[in-house]
């Protein structure tokens, strides 16, 4: 580490990242990686998976009542996602700025969802809304054993935390 610098990642701030089947389709998923590596946040976690219904049921619990719950709950289960826990400072809504708005007919330039998002039912990518949601998020989708601690030896250079 740089002297100076505490060793490892300030701000112990995680967000949970999922590329959704149509972002796998569109080919987008080391694209993404690399906007989150790019910026300094180091990859906690990442997996393949092929979402059990019961899953994707209980990721968007809160909006169960909604009209468009059914097909969203189908959309998610319709192929593979891939499933990231990305840390660092601001990382819930640096991932929320670099991802952009939910709904791609209202497209943010030079985001994820604007970019290649075509409509709110098939916007690529999703990401959490809070840090609350981020940490339940990740334990949802990840058992203790898949989440990997460790230090980027690049991180005193990118963070300037004392
Ligand atoms: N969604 C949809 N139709 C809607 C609103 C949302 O299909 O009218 C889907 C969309 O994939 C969105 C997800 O439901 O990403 C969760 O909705 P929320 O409003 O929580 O947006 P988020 O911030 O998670 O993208």
């Amino acid at each position: 580490p740089l002297p100076g610098s505490k060793s490892g990642l300030g701000g112990s701030e995680r967000t949970y990242v999922m590329v959704k089947p149509d972002g796998l389709q569109q080919g987008l998923v080391g694209e993404i990686i690399s906007m989150f590596e790019h910026k300094g946040f180091v990859l906690k976690g990442l997996k393949l998976l092929q979402t059990p219904e019961e899953l994707a049921q209980n990721h968007y619990f809160e909006l169960k009542e909604k009209p468009f719950y059914p097909k969203l709950v189908k959309y998610i289960i319709s192929g593979p996602v891939v499933c990231m826990a990305w840390q660092g400072p601001g990382v819930v809504a640096s991932a929320r700025k670099l991802i952009g708005v939910t709904n791609p007919l209202q497209p943010e330039p030079g985001t994820i969802c604007g970019d290649f998002g075509t409509e709110v039912g098939r916007n690529v990518v999703h990401r959490s809304d809070s840090p609350e949601n981020g940490e339940r998020e990740i334990a949802l989708w990840f058992k203790d054993s898949e989440l990997v601690e460790w230090e980027q030896c690049i991180t005193p250079w990118l963070w300037s935390w004392q």
